[in-house]
């Protein structure tokens, strides 16, 4: 069973997103394990305080080392050989390639989730990757982690149901994204079904298919 950890100040963030669909279906399944590590717990002093401001100067607040490194040191003891992952916009960019790795891996992963306007620069000495997914800048590191557990987990055998489904998905082969897909009814206020899908012909269908499916810009 894969086991995933989240470092975050807002664990109840994720409740609605693991515990519905197919996130609920893996932990079901013991596909997947996850475990909420809740940053203000390793907080310090009276008030669990998490954050401070920047040396030389600056807007904002950093996350502090002592309560991530006693976050880290908490998640690790749980899954000593896990991962550590963070999020920021520094980091690799995030693609189907690293989610089907990943997936694929035994491996446990704890993802934190910076705040504020970042964490302190030496949390990166226990931190394996940097991952960011996409150039623009989020509140916090939740969504992030979100994103990538969600393209993760769909990715384990058994999980997604059809196994075929996900082989087929835009960025499966890293080149292709997925042709159009109709449903019933076939004439929708007269918008058609193309013709060709209704026909039952496989092969005709296939080829519709490949000369919808639009390549990725590179
Ligand atoms: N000051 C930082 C900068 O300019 O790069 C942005 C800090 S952001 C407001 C707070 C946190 O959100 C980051 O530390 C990171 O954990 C997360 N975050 C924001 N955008 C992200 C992205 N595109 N990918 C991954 N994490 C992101």
């Amino acid at each position: 069973m894969k086991k995933i950890q989240v470092i975050t100040l807002f664990p109840e963030m994720f409740d609605g997103v693991l515990n519905a669909s197919m996130l609920w279906k893996a932990q079901e399944q013991k596909a997947v394990e996850f475990r909420m590590v809740n940053l203000r717990d390793f907080g310090l002093g009276p008030r669990k305080r998490v954050d401070d401001t920047p040396y030389g100067g600056g807007d904002g607040m950093l996350l502090m080392p002592e309560p991530l490194f006693a976050a880290v040191k908490d998640a690790k003891t749980y899954d000593p050989t896990a991962k550590v992952v963070i999020m920021t916009p520094r980091g690799q960019r995030w693609k189907q390639s690293l989610a089907q790795e990943w997936s694929d891996s035994e491996t446990g992963y704890i993802f934190i989730c910076g705040r504020y306007e970042g964490y302190d620069e030496r949390i990166l000495t226990v931190v394996d990757e940097q991952v960011s997914v996409g150039d623009y800048v989020l509140t916090g590191g939740e969504l992030p982690a979100m994103t990538i557990i969600d393209s993760i987990v769909r990715l384990i055998p058994g999980v997604l149901g059809g196994e075929n489904s996900a082989a087929i998905e835009s960025f499966s082969d890293g080149e292709t994204l997925e042709f159009p897909q109709y449903t019933k009814p076939a004439d929708f206020k007269g918008m058609k079904v193309p013709e060709v899908l209704l026909s039952g012909n496989h092969a005709q269908i296939a080829k519709w298919r490949e000369n919808n499916s639009a390549k990725v810009e590179k």
